[in-house]
């Protein structure tokens, strides 16, 4: 560690190797496989070496290809809103819906956000399509309340977006601009976002809060969840995350963490969702812990904005 201003900071490298004369004879071309080679490092975690191997090339080309499809995704309007509700068992309604994000190529059909989110964030376009999901969540929003107006819309934020400044202007900005309360969106945001850039986090959910946009804390107990930060973080939900709940009746060291989860969201007058809940053995071990707001496929399955609408006009 390095000590500068008393702060002790971690540095790593991540480190890419070409050599002369196997991998190119003049420097140009030694530099760009090593870069190549770096570039996968970077993807496999960081902090680590790699060799130049062809194997590196075709993964580099693989990535290139994404980075330029997904750069024209974005003008092309190719992303598109799936939509799970968040289920309340204390009066049996749905309390809200969160927004997943859709990647629709014209070549490879769907694409699930894990596989190009962390691309969007290196390509820092991760805020543009943000800002573009904001704005479709809140049309198809708009059209949901006609039927049920005490609905409301939560999406996820990504760690970088968080921490950048811009975003509590942006979030009053719009809700404005549709006329729609700050209750009407939560921001979901998981604890990476306090890793980076601790201070910055919180002086950020502050400015939320301050305004009356609640936040969610995505994915609780499995990254770096510290407990001083919960006190600090004016936080609104815990979401306990799914791979515990999915051990339920499996490991009885899962269903303690989950037990304790909803204990300390209650002791901290903070509510809890549990995500990812898919059998009738989860949902009835959550209530009986006394945990009631459910997410997950036992219910429904993230669903295109149509079909909530036909069900509300369905009246169901
Ligand atoms: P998350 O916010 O924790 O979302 C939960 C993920 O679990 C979603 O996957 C959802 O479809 C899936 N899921 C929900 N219930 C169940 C269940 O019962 N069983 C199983 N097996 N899975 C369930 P998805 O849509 O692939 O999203 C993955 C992650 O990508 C999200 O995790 C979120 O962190 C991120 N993400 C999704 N949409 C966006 C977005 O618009 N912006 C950003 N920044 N991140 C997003
Ligand atoms: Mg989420
Ligand atoms: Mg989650």
């Amino acid at each position: 560690p390095v000590i500068v201003n008393e702060l002790e900071l971690n540095l790593s490298a991540s480190i890419g190797i070409a050599m002369y004369p196997d991998n190119g004879d003049c420097i140009e071309q030694l530099l760009k496989c090593a870069d190549k080679a770096m570039y996968r490092v970077k993807q496999e975690g960081r902090n680590s070496f790699q060799f130049f191997t062809q194997d590196v090339t075709g993964v580099t080309l693989e990535r290139t290809l994404m980075e330029t499809q997904l750069r024209a995704a974005l003008e092309n309007q190719e992303f598109n809103l799936y939509y799970q509700a968040q289920m309340s068992l204390e009066n049996n309604s749905i309390t809200g819906l969160e927004a997943f994000v859709r990647w629709q190529h014209p070549s490879l059909g769907t694409i699930l956000p894990a596989k190009f989110i962390p691309l969007a964030e290196d390509l820092n376009i991760i805020i543009p399509m943000t800002e573009v999901a904001v704005r479709n969540a809140l049309i198809d929003l708009t059209e949901w309340r006609k039927y049920r107006a005490d609905f409301d819309v939560s999406i996820n934020i990504s760690a970088s977006h968080f921490i950048e400044g811009q975003l509590t202007q942006f979030i009053t900005g719009i809700l404005d601009e549709f006329n729609l309360p700050t209750s009407a969106v939560k921001l979901e945001v998981t604890e990476s976002a306090f890793i980076d850039d601790t201070k910055v986090a919180i002086e950020q959910m502050k400015r939320l809060n301050s305004l009356g946009i609640k936040l969610s804390l995505d994915d609780f107990g499995i990254g770096y969840s510290s407990l001083s930060y919960l006190k600090a973080m004016p936080i609104d939900v815990i979401k306990i995350d799914r791979s515990f709940i999915s051990s339920i009746g499996k490991q009885r060291a899962d269903e303690a963490i989950i037990e304790t989860i909803i204990v300390l969201a209650s002791n901290l007058e903070m509510s809890c969702i549990a995500e990812g809940a898919e059998t009738k053995e989860q949902i009835d071990f959550l209530v009986s812990r006394d945990c009631h707001l459910i997410q997950g496929y036992y219910y429904s399955k993230p669903v295109p904005s149509e079909q909530i609408l036909d069900e509300l006009k369905k009246g169901s």
